[in-house]
């Protein structure tokens, strides 16, 4: 008898119906002989409304309210979802974040979780209920309510999976798996059997909103295994998990895309020592995450330097780097809020030649300029204009997928 975690998310909840077809599922998964945790997400865009409510009452909510406020989606799906379940004959709990055990530290809305205290999920599932748990949300020392960061109810369940030793974590969601591109840019886009964590790591850090980066993460440091599959249809999914994976490695495993980037450049800033300190541990201190950072090569001790942040980051680093980079003496700032990112992604590059050139080729030949460029032992980036980013994904896919099978 194998523990499974299920998590589904919003739109698998989105509604009365699509709640009673989802404890179907759970009970059909019961009857093959698992014992089941579920995870739910905030029914439909329930998350989006309650943030849009909060804006109508104020412009800056206080975060502990508005991490309160967020949490009580999930618990709206949980409770009913839990219902659905003994209508159908079954025993079932459904559980809050704190009640579940999932503890955090007190970063209100990017909370990380620091231990799950699996005592009570345990004495439920001992007792025979099918046990459903808020999902996004979990509780500080001090007892006050967190939330994880959108789409964190996917490292709420991989976290249950690990805490509870489950055999592997089940993410249901609208699509049917991993793609190698985004199926609504570039329908020729292939369902992919199964990738590795790292591989996975990248693709959803670099912009695959399928998974949160962090599921991702504890997934490969617990090796908890993780299916992505719809729960619109019953076909396979996704296998994400250690090891080699199954499928021939010459070729990528995706193309992913990110349009929320806006970049900075310090222009004719000295080249010494402590600069670079100077300029980000503001903004560090100020909670804004940089993303790619390039320093030019100097010429006579003067050097530009560029950034990227996410777009609604933008004005805030600019007015925080600005007085910093006038103190240094630089001679000017410029910001482009109007960038995107698109990455080739694959553990099959590492010992191949030629990524690099074939990608800047197919750019090139669709017309594309290359703003900045970012590696990783397993991805090339390029920043790009963001209004050419969907074109550079479909040249990329068709480059890398489509004339490599013809040719
Ligand atoms: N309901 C939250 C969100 O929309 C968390 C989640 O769906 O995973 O971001
Ligand atoms: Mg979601």
């Amino acid at each position: 008898m194998a523990l499974l975690v299920q998590k589904y998310g919003g739109s698998s909840v989105a509604g009365s119906e699509r709640i009673i077809e989802v404890a179907r599922r759970i009970v059909s998964a019961t009857e093959e002989g698992h014992r089941v945790v579920v995870v739910v997400s905030a029914m439909g865009d329930t998350t989006d409304k309650l943030i849009k409510l909060a804006n109508q009452i104020t412009k800056e909510p206080d975060p502990r309210e508005l991490d309160l406020l967020l949490s009580t989606g999930e618990i709206v799906s949980c409770t009913l979802l839990a219902m659905a379940l003994r209508g159908l004959g079954s025993e079932a709990i459904s559980l809050s974040g704190a009640q579940a055990g999932i503890h955090t530290d007190d970063t209100f809305s990017s909370a990380r979780i620091e231990s799950v205290d699996a005592q009570r999920i345990l004495a439920e599932l001992e007792r025979g209920r099918i046990v459903i748990v808020a999902g996004f949300q979990g509780t500080t020392t001090d007892m006050e309510t967190t939330t994880l960061g959108r789409g964190g109810s996917d490292t709420t369940a991989v976290a249950l999976a690990a805490a509870l030793k489950a055999q592997r974590c089940e993410i249901y969601t609208d699509v049917p798996g991993v793609f190698t591109a985004d199926p609504k840019i570039v329908p020729q886009a292939r369902k992919l059997k199964d990738l590795g964590f790292e591989e996975m790591l990248e693709l959803a850090s670099y912009g695959a909103s399928v998974l949160h980066p962090r599921a991702v993460e504890l997934g490969a440091v617990y090796n908890i295994p993780i299916l992505v599959a719809s729960s619109f249809s019953n076909e396979e999914g996704t296998l994400i998990h250690g090891g080699e994976p199954m499928e021939i490695k010459n070729k990528l495993s995706g193309v992913a895309y990110d349009l929320d980037v806006a970049k900075i450049t310090i222009l004719g800033i000295p080249d010494r020592p402590g600069i670079a300190t100077s300029l980000f541990e503001p903004l560090a201190q100020a909670g804004i995450s940089v993303d790619t950072i390039v320093q030019n090569a100097s010429v006579e001790k003067v050097t530009d330097l560029t950034f990227t942040v996410s777009r609604h980051a933008l004005a805030e680093a600019q007015k925080i780097v600005t007085p910093v980079a006038e103190s240094l003496g630089s001679k000017g700032l410029v910001a482009d809020a109007d960038l995107g990112k698109v990455s080739i992604i694959g553990i099959g590059m590492q010992n191949a030649p030629g990524y690099a050139a074939r990608m800047f080729r197919t750019l090139y030949s669709a017309g594309i300029n290359i703003e900045m460029i970012t590696t990783s032992d397993i991805r090339i980036t390029c920043l790009v204009t963001k209004s050419k980013v969907k074109e550079a994904v479909q040249a990329l896919h068709h480059a890398f997928y489509i004339e490599e099978t013809e040719g």
